[in-house]
């Protein structure tokens, strides 16, 4: 919000969108010069800010927005633990985040015979990044598949993630 009104009163700053390639890297062109400035991710930082500022050595500063790619799906395995939002008795099981993307993720666990399409989970992981962020993703439950030792895996699909979310799980996507 805080950002917003900064665009808002700063001076008619036009933003610029750009397409990060599987290199890491996105090319912003200046609109005022038309100068062109390749970017590599790593340049930005952990968890860039979105938009970031982009100053032209004409004068011009542009704020860039950065798109990562959506449908790229990442093989993890990562402890976490969920509770089942829609059960009031649920109580707080383990878990292991299997594969993540922008819109959800697989995830095995144990046999709940309760759990089934339709719930609503909070899973809470930590991610492997520099910066160890913590998670704690609301999902909905669309798959449940028993696994070969007894367990369960789950598709998960996110739920309002908020821009914070979707700005780390953007940025891991990539790394
Ligand atoms: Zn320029």
């Amino acid at each position: 919000m805080a950002d917003n009104m900064g665009m808002m009163t700063g001076m008619a700053e036009e933003s610029i969108q750009v397409h990060v390639s599987p290199q890491k890297r996105f090319t912003v062109q200046c609109p005022q010069c038309k100068n062109a400035r390749t970017y590599h991710l790593d340049e930005l930082g952990q968890n860039p800010k979105n938009p970031f500022p982009h100053p032209c050595p004409c004068g011009k500063t542009s704020q860039v927005w950065i798109n990562y790619r959506k449908a790229h799906r990442k093989e993890v395995n990562l402890i976490g633990s969920f509770v089942i939002t829609t059960d009031p008795k649920s109580f707080r099981r383990p878990c292991t985040v299997m594969d993540i993307s922008q819109a959800g993720m697989r995830v095995g666990t144990e046999l709940v015979k309760t759990l089934q399409k339709g719930d609503d989970l909070v899973v809470t992981f930590i991610l492997n990044d520099k910066a160890k962020t913590k998670l704690e993703l609301r999902s909905a439950v669309r798959q449940v598949f028993p696994d070969k030792k007894g367990g369960l895996i789950l598709g998960l699909e996110f739920i309002n993630l908020n821009p914070h979310q979707q700005q780390v799980l953007g940025f891991y996507m990539m790394t």
